[in-house]
């Protein structure tokens, strides 16, 4: 379709600005590599891999700073089938869920079609913009997304009643914004986000009380492999339910080691912000484009959302970038914008952010 050429000295040092699966760093592939041949290909039930969950586990306490009695679950099946085994094992009766776009509306789904649950609530906003859980007596579970990963939009996580649960999805923002882990009851998400790493696994991060649901609704019927108590006593032994995909475990224990030993969650949440800060600036003062999200609060660091004028076809840009090997900052495919959506997780170089702006305006200047 297009040949246009991105001058070398434009192009970022990596092209992969993709919202998931993201970005994974070098050092993570070569440590891949490096246990191509001793923990790969050997069994999730025997030392090798069980310490390997162990550290994950570890990793991820530290990380999030978790308070005593807060434990990390995993299991199979990525963010999706968590939602899943809340709608069986974390809801009680009736739910309320923050609807901004795409995720927030699947976990609301879900639990609309259960059968012996009642009728969620739902609270909703149109596409770009922010809504807040309310307070409700019926309700024992809020469900909000930290990051909603199709429109850029970041929500604040703060406890709405003491004596619900918190379930925030948090896949794609674990990791790269910060949270206070105590306004949570289960802050879950998957490694192929902030965490550089493959799809397939979802983590939570349980707070005392939601332990304490899931056990009061253990005999509620539920297939296993969507069982919580199951995976809990799984995750206490550092192992899974069913057989894990061990390179995605190896790939997470690496950018894990990463983020702490670069500073944790607060460098992490400095990486994204100063990537944030060069994409929204830059759009801010683009003749052809502008953040998609217009409360300035509420765009997110991670997933950068930015409207195209209609004078652009953005379908065109993001092409002929793909031909120059910068990649994924393709709209989210059903909110169906003239957009370009930015993955800036904290394995992105905020100073490849800035090549990226340089790469659109390029192409912009020279599609004609
Ligand atoms: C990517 C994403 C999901 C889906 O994750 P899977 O692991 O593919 O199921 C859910 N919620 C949010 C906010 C996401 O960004």
């Amino acid at each position: 379709m297009s040949s246009l050429i991105v001058p070398s000295d434009l192009l970022p040092a990596d092209g992969r600005f993709g919202c998931g699966p993201s970005l994974i760093r070098r050092a993570q592939s070569d440590v891949l590599a490096a246990l191509g041949t001793t923990v790969m290909g050997t069994s999730h039930r025997q030392p090798p891999v069980k310490h390997l969950v162990g550290k994950i586990r570890e990793s991820l306490t530290a990380l999030f700073g978790l308070p005593d009695g807060y434990e990390v679950a995993l299991g199979n099946g990525g963010s999706t089938f968590f939602w899943d085994a809340a709608t069986f094992g974390l809801i009680r009766d009736r739910s309320q869920h923050v609807d901004t776009g795409e995720f927030g509306a699947k976990f609301a789904t879900a639990a609309r079609r259960a059968p012996f649950l009642a009728d969620p609530e739902v609270v909703s906003a149109p596409p770009g913009e922010l809504a807040l859980p309310q307070a409700s007596p019926d309700v024992d579970a809020y469900a909000w997304a930290q990051n909603e990963t199709s429109t850029g939009v970041l929500a604040p996580v703060r406890r709405v009643t003491e004596d619900a649960l918190m379930l925030v999805d948090a896949t794609s923002s674990a990791g790269g914004v910060s949270v206070d882990i105590t306004q949570t009851d289960a802050y879950y998400f998957a490694p192929q986000k902030c965490f550089g790493s493959d799809g397939g696994l979802w983590f939570a991060v349980l707070s005392p009380a939601a332990v304490a649901r899931i056990e009061e609704l253990s005999d509620r019927w539920v297939p296993e492999s969507l069982s919580l108590p199951a995976a809990l006593e799984n995750s206490r032994k550092n192992q899974t339910l069913n057989t894990p995909a061990i390179a995605t475990l190896v790939l997470m224990a690496e950018q894990l080691d990463w983020l702490l030993e670069s500073g944790g969650l607060r460098f992490a949440a400095a990486r994204t912000a100063a990537s944030a800060e060069v994409l929204y600036s830059w759009a801010e003062q683009s003749w052809y484009a502008s953040p998609f999200v217009q409360q300035i609060e509420a765009r997110s660091p991670v997933v950068g959302t930015i409207e195209i004028d209609g004078a652009i076809d953005a379908a065109r840009v993001t092409a002929a970038l793909r031909n120059n090997g910068v990649v994924d900052i393709e709209p989210y495919r059903k909110l169906g914008r003239n957009q370009i959506r930015v993955g800036m997780f904290p394995s992105v170089d905020p100073g490849d952010v800035a090549a990226l702006t340089k790469c659109v305006d390029y192409v912009v200047e020279h599609l004609a």
